[in-house]
């Protein structure tokens, strides 16, 4: 398919990029590989792109407090290839390796992914597991959103059209916390059919705190309150009854790759697989 025509500008830096937002019917393209295919298939219909994609401003990973602040502009390769982000936050590289393949890892960006809000992708429900902070900007103003008010619903997030998610804080890790991520992941893209991500830690053999947040099971990455959890030893019969809810608060997707009751079915799987691999793990 070819896209319907548009204009293309290089942004010389961010704020050119908001000026040209401020001014309407305009969409960012940073490395282009959710937008052109949109485009291509008529479902993203812009007069104007700006492009991001050579914005130093955008890019990089240093350590922020006891956090980590990432640039949106930064590559999956960036991620991958960050000490900082291997030491500290060993979930973002399980993830990040298991997206698409490798031409999406070294273009594609954290900022665009997590824009466009697709509901079977990786990193929003890590993001929402390290207790994310999107900051915002726009021509008129700063604002930051916190992961779990970011995600709304499939392609939707908390974003205006004028806006630009300029970077984004990951504060510290729970202490001697373990984390993992599970995919059951469709062979030819990679994007999730179900995924989960934990964040546990543990006494002795007692799990005593755990975040746990799915993705590709419904309209959007999501949080999964799972109390019960706490105070067990991770044992299959203990999650079994723990995790049963897992997807209940969600309206379950229903598609080629699976039905509603399978996919569901794979979701507490994952979350099983999820805390368990992450409870080896703590510390
Ligand atoms: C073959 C293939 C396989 C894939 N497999 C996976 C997978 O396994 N898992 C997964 O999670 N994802 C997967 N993806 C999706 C991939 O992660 C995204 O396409 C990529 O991260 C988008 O980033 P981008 O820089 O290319 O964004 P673009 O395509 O340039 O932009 C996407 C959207 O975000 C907006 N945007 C971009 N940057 C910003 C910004 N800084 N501020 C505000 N808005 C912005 C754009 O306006 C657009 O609406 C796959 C994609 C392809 C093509």
């Amino acid at each position: 398919m070819i896209p319907v025509g548009f204009e293309y500008a290089k942004a010389k830096s961010v704020k050119d990029a908001l000026n040209a937002l401020a001014l309407g019917d305009c969409k960012l393209v940073a490395g282009g590989h959710s937008l052109l295919p949109m485009m291509k298939f008529r479902l993203a219909q812009p007069a104007k792109l700006v492009d991001i994609g050579g914005l130093e401003e955008l890019k990089g990973i240093e350590a922020k407090g006891r956090g980590v602040r990432i640039g949106a502009g930064t590559t999956y390769r960036g991620l991958l290839d960050s000490a900082l982000i291997k030491e500290k936050y060993p979930l973002i590289i399980e993830a990040t390796n298991g997206i698409g393949d490798t031409q999406v890892r070294n273009r594609g960006t954290i900022g665009g992914g997590l824009a466009h809000a697709d509901p079977a992708s990786d990193m929003p429900a890590v993001m929402l597991a390290l207790g994310a902070t999107m900051n915002l900007r726009s021509k008129t103003g700063k604002r930051s959103v916190e992961a779990k008010d970011f995600f709304q619903s499939a392609f939707v997030t908390a974003m205006r059209d004028d806006e630009l998610l300029y970077d984004i804080v990951l504060p510290a890790p729970p202490k001697k916390a373990g984390m993992a991520y599970v995919s059951f992941e469709q062979k030819a893209s990679g994007y999730a059919i179900a995924a989960a991500a934990a964040v546990v830690t543990k006494s002795r053999k007692t799990i005593t705190a755990v975040t746990l947040t799915l993705t590709g099971v419904g309209e959007r990455s999501y949080i999964a309150e799972v109390p019960d959890v706490v105070g067990t030893h991770g044992e299959d019969g203990e999650l079994d009854a723990a995790l049963s809810a897992v997807a209940d608060s969600q309206i379950v997707n229903s598609d080629i790759h699976a039905t509603a009751e399978y996919r569901a079915h794979l979701a507490r799987v994952a979350a099983k697989r999820a805390i368990q691999a992450a409870l080896g793990r703590a510390g």
